[in-house]
Order: structure tokens, then C-alpha cells, then sequence
């Protein structure tokens, strides 16, 4: 595909994409070993909030998929650059724990805090989300993470925290400032680290609206992967055209190599 052939680097989605429940996607780790033999410019750019940069790392290094953390761009690092340009406004956090270590610098208010961070969170409960929309009530700011619909685990697919995020912008009529993909400054922020232009960049994802909208919106190629979350039938009714497809991430050293 002369589309990726002719990429200098790219941008990947991580879920999906080279794991799935956390186990690598079969033949991620020779791609990912491939892309680093060969000196291929790649950050993977990730809305995962579940664990913090350093522990997703390790998660990823322990299971094979061998990479740094300064090749990771995830929604829950870039949330803390974006408190820290609003001058660390206190905090309600409805993220995981591990995140939350990545948060330590801000102070965490449960009365009154001047933003609620939400991120993925599994806690979730009647009376956690009547807490959160009386925040925003009294003025609270929402930052969104992401706002994913759902993503897939070996049992089936999962519900994801742009499902909370929506809830509360319904009731509250505020709307969430989004950190993670499709963000433009996001992708962007994946453009300035590769030092490479949008053109020069192909973005690889399992999701229709974060990754390929998302990477068509900031001018970057966006190649929609056949693992994951795909399936028959979701492209025709998404109204998204994306420019290429490829079966398995496992695939991509046979096409740069043709
Ligand atoms: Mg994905």
C-alpha cells in the first residue's frame, strides 16, 4: 500500500490495534520489533487512562511489546500538561488509582473543586455521578480524558467514559474540554515529537472516530485496522472513509518491505 509504504512515520492507536485484554495482538511484537530494527520513526498516541505512562510501559514491555515511555503519547500524561497551563486548579479525580499517581501535584477537592477530571473509572456509581454533576453545577469545569463509547475485552465489549462525560453534559448543559484523541492538539502534539508533518504521518487505528476522523481532521492519513473493535458493517454506517485498510498490525513489515 503505497500509502504507508511512502509514510516517514506514524502515529498508532495502542488498544486493539497491538493488544487486546493485555496480550499482545499475534504478530505485534515482531511488527513493533521491526519498526525498531529499522529505526521507523512511531509514537503510539493512546486515550488509555487506566494505568499511568510508566505502568503501561512496564505492562507493555512485560508481555513483549517493547517500547519506551517517551514513545507513548496518552490522554492521562497530556491531562496533567493541560492542569498545569490552567495554573493547577483543584481537582475532583474520577480516574483509576494507578492514573492518579500521575495527578499527585494537584490538589484533589471533594467540596468544591474548580475542575472534575474523568478519565477511565470503573467505580462509577449513582451516587459518584450525582457528585460529579453537582460539581459542575457549582462551576466545576469537566475535563474530559477521552470520551470513548466503548472498546472490546476478551468477554465482549465495554462500556467507556464518554458515556459519563455525555450524561453530565446533558444534564448540566456545560460541555467537557476533551484532552485525547480526536483532539487536534492531540494529534498534533503526536506531529511535533516526530518532528514531521501531517502529510508525511499515517495514523493506524481500530477506531473510526478517535483514530481515523481524528488523523483526517489534524491532515494525516488515517488506515483503519481489522482487529480490535472492527467489524462488518461499521465503516458503511459511519458516514468515515478511511484511507486504507489493513487485516493485522501483523502485516505491516510485508508491506514496508514491498
Ligand atoms: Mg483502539
Amino acid at each position: 500500500m503505497r500509502l504507508i509504504q511512502e509514510a516517514k512515520g506514524f502515529l498508532f492507536d495502542l488498544d486493539g490495534v497491538f493488544c487486546q485484554s493485555g496480550k499482545p495482538i499475534p504478530g505485534a511484537i515482531d511488527t513493533l520489533d521491526f519498526l525498531n530494527n529499522n529505526k521507523i520513526p512511531f509514537r503510539f498516541l493512546t486515550n488509555t487512562t487506566q494505568q499511568n505512562r510508566e505502568t503501561l510501559t512496564n505492562s507493555l514491555n512485560r508481555i513483549g511489546l517493547v517500547c519506551t515511555d517517551s514513545e507513548i503519547i496518552s490522554a492521562g500524561f497530556i491531562g496533567v500538561e493541560y492542569l498545569r497551563k490552567m495554573g493547577s486548579p483543584t481537582c475532583r479525580f474520577f480516574i483509576s488509582e494507578n492514573l492518579k499517581l500521575d495527578y499527585l501535584e494537584f490538589e484533589e477537592n471533594f467540596r468544591n473543586p474548580e475542575v472534575i477530571v474523568i478519565g477511565d473509572y470503573s467505580q462509577w456509581t449513582f451516587n459518584l455521578l450525582n457528585e460529579a454533576f453537582r460539581h459542575v453545577m457549582n462551576g466545576a469545569k469537566i475535563i474530559a480524558l477521552h470520551q470513548g463509547k466503548y472498546y472490546k475485552v476478551d468477554s465482549g465489549l465495554r462500556l467507556d467514559a464518554g458515556g459519563f462525560i455525555k450524561a453530565l453534559e446533558y444534564v448540566t448543559g456545560k460541555e467537557a474540554y476533551l484532552v485525547g484523541k480526536p483532539k487536534k492538539s492531540f494529534f498534533q502534539h503526536g506531529l511535533n515529537e516526530l518532528k514531521l508533518a501531517s502529510k508525511e504521518v499515517v495514523m493506524i487505528g481500530d477506531d473510526l472516530i478517535n483514530d481515523i476522523k481524528g488523523a483526517q481532521n489534524s491532515g494525516i492519513a488515517g488506515v483503519l485496522v481489522k482487529t480490535g473493535k472492527y467489524h462488518e458493517g461499521m465503516v458503511e454506517s459511519s458516514g468515515i472513509i478511511p484511507d486504507g485498510f489493513i487485516n493485522s498490525i501483523a502485516d505491516l513489515p510485508t508491506i514496508l518491505n514491498t
